[in-house]
């Protein structure tokens, strides 16, 4: 049975003093990691302090972006082998806005994947598509080659630990999510690719989740679906309560 998995992406939000005060506030009013994981990505400069703070917590604190060499003259970039020794579990690679503002394309985030397996820790890989291409059906092959690029010379060992977000880049931000139907057509998709990349056995562990929109109001009636195990949360991780709210969805 795949374990569901609630996270939150707070991308370049909240402050330092936010950060330490949203984990303490929302520490026991998680559920237990054995029943729902619970993560959350933050800025580099937050986890170190979110970490000290998240002793005897379920949740799981999350980067949002690495780079994909462990160590060396790469001015400002985020080293994978730094975050491991943290003691950080998840990273987010490829996020929509990494690939569309930062220029990340399939090649490079294939490199990110293997960096962070590399450190012993999780990928959470997002594929993204547009509303062009969502509107003229060529958001499927777009979305198989998104997964099958990140995926290259991925072991199929490794790939069960995998958590991979479909988040249609029209529904990120935009207060329009995906209907639940869209985002189960979208996260079924994705299930099948790894089925055929791997086995069905394998495609039936891996964790899929939804992102683009997730709200309390939302987020019972996509987490019903056959193929969404999880969301990822971009406004609605923002606020403790709401973030508590989601986490306890059942
Ligand atoms: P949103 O962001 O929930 O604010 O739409 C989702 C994401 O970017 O992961």
């Amino acid at each position: 049975m795949r374990i569901p998995f609630i996270g939150g992406n707070w991308k370049m939000n909240l402050s330092l003093d936010t950060a330490v005060q949203f984990v303490k506030e929302i520490k026991d009013q998680l559920p237990p990691a054995d029943k729902v994981e619970t993560a959350i990505a933050a800025s580099p400069l937050f986890l170190e302090s979110m970490l000290q703070n998240n002793q005897d917590s379920p949740l799981f604190v999350t980067a949002e972006n690495c780079f994909y060499k462990d160590e060396g003259a790469y001015t400002g970039e985020v080293s994978p082998k730094a975050l491991s020794q943290m003691g950080i579990q998840y990273v987010i690679v490829g996020h929509s806005e990494r690939r569309n503002y930062f220029n990340e394309t399939n090649d490079i985030i294939n490199k990110k994947v293997h960096a962070v397996i590399r450190n012993h820790m999780k990928p959470i890989i997002c594929c993204d598509e547009t509303m062009g291409r969502f509107e003229n059906g060529d958001h499927f092959s777009w979305v198989v080659n998104q997964v099958t690029a990140a995926l290259h010379g991925v072991d199929e060992t490794d790939a069960e630990d995998i958590v991979i977000a479909y988040e249609p880049s029209w529904a990120i931000g935009t207060g329009h999510s995906a209907s639940t139907e869209e985002a189960e057509e979208g996260c079924y998709l994705i299930r099948q690719t790894l089925a055929d990349i791997y086995s069905d056995e394998t495609a039936d562990k891996i964790r899929i989740l939804y992102g683009g929109s997730v709200t309390q109001e939302n987020i019972a009636a996509l987490m019903k679906e056959p193929d969404i195990d999880g969301v990822l949360a971009g406004k609605a991780s923002l606020n403790p309560k709401e973030f508590v709210k989601l986490a306890n969805y059942q």
